[in-house]
């Protein structure tokens, strides 16, 4: 087995990724090493490297890992060497919510992905000047090998498209399951998808599987918004252009909006989704707000209209039934990821993180 893999490291938080040499500890009977083929940059990789979010430094980052099983521990059976997996989030498989069916909710979401080390205190990565903060989403996966815990694997076929699936275990199953699970999206539906990033064009590539009656696309990047376009959506609003509520309110007519989902973030966008909302109407938002974020909620109309604003985490997906299903609609040519994912050679990662942060690309995958 490999004992130094090449990765990615944080060394001070708001300080750019350095490629570095990394030293692997030896898996235990709940982990797998994993040789990366491919890794998903993730908006909340570049959070976490910037110090927006409670982690510490040196640190490996990267949870939307993809390659090939070499070596599991002694309590794994559900993978075995040389089966491909995707790498998804960490959950503790006991407590009441992944029991009944929520893992996306486990009690030790936030020690399990952010905890930065193993539950028994070790770290499963190293430099040779002491330990780095590893297993982050149960993966570290910026990295060309990495020791991935047990609920983080989920086995995919042999020929899945590992770089154009790398991004399952976060971004993509998040906007699909938003829509899927979390809203329902029925075909009688009018949908809003507040910010079309690749949370968002994912979500409008569900809305388009679910057929929906009306998939509206709000952003103010035209190029995003004629991408949506070309994945399903029936109307375009550029929200730097005029009111977005009368917009929203002409295109869904008297029935008005039936659900909504915002990608943003942002409070003021979260305002104008569940004011643009119809009877009985549903919103849903999908994280990247910092902790902390409020937003202003007019309750009486929530009251007398019945309109709900919930939260998602994951998309409240079970990866292991969200990547057959989106591999399979992707066979199908009915999930066409291939549109807003660009690839990188990882030596050319520092482009890759630049092309990301100035919007040039969607979805960002560097290969190993
Ligand atoms: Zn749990
Ligand atoms: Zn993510």
């Amino acid at each position: 087995m490999p004992r130094t893999a090449r990765a990615l490291v944080i060394r001070r938080l708001g300080e750019p990724f350095k490629l570095e040499t990394i030293h692997l500890d030896d898996i235990r009977d709940d982990e797998a090493l994993v040789e990366i083929f491919a890794s998903g940059i993730c908006r909340t990789d570049l959070h976490c490297a910037a110090g927006h979010r409670p982690v510490s430094v040196p640190a490996v980052f990267g949870h939307e890992g993809a390659g090939t099983v070499l070596e599991v521990g002694k309590s794994i059976t559900a993978v075995k060497p040389k089966d491909k997996v995707l790498l998804s989030y960490s959950t503790c498989g006991s407590c009441d919510q992944c029991t009944s069916g929520h893992r996306a909710y486990c009690s030790k979401i936030l020690p399990l992905n952010f905890g930065g080390k193993r539950s028994d205190g070790s770290s499963a990565l190293s430099l040779p000047d002491g330990p780095l903060f590893s297993n982050f989403f149960g993966q570290s996966s910026f990295s060309n090998f990495a020791v991935v815990n047990k609920a983080s694997l989920v086995k995919v076929p042999n020929d899945t498209p590992l770089d154009l699936f790398a991004s399952l275990g976060c971004g993509l199953q998040t906007g699909t399951g938003a829509i899927f699970n979390t809203l329902n999206v029925q075909a009688e539906n009018t949908v809003a998808v507040f910010g079309v990033g690749s949370l968002g064009l994912s979500a409008i590539m569900a809305c388009k599987i679910r057929q929906a009656k009306e998939i509206i696309a709000i952003d103010i990047h035209p190029s995003r918004l004629e991408l949506a376009k070309e994945l399903g959506a029936t109307a375009m609003v550029n929200s730097s252009e005029g009111d977005v509520m009368e917009k929203i309110k002409t295109i869904c007519g008297t029935t008005g909006l039936n659900k909504a989902l915002d990608c943003s973030g942002v409070p003021e966008i979260i305002e104008t989704m569940v004011d643009s909302l119809g009877t009985r109407g549903r919103a849903c938002s999908v994280g990247s707000n910092r902790p902390g974020t409020r937003v202003s909620i007019d309750v009486h109309k929530l009251f007398v209209m019945g309109k709900e604003y919930v939260g998602c985490h994951q998309g409240e997906s079970d990866p292991h039934e969200m990547a057959p299903f989106l591999i399979d609609q992707y066979r199908r040519g009915r999930f066409p990821v291939e549109k807003i994912t660009t690839c990188y050679r990882v030596d050319d990662y520092e482009r890759a993180f630049e092309d990301i942060e100035s919007g040039k690309t969607v979805k960002g995958v560097l290969l190993w």
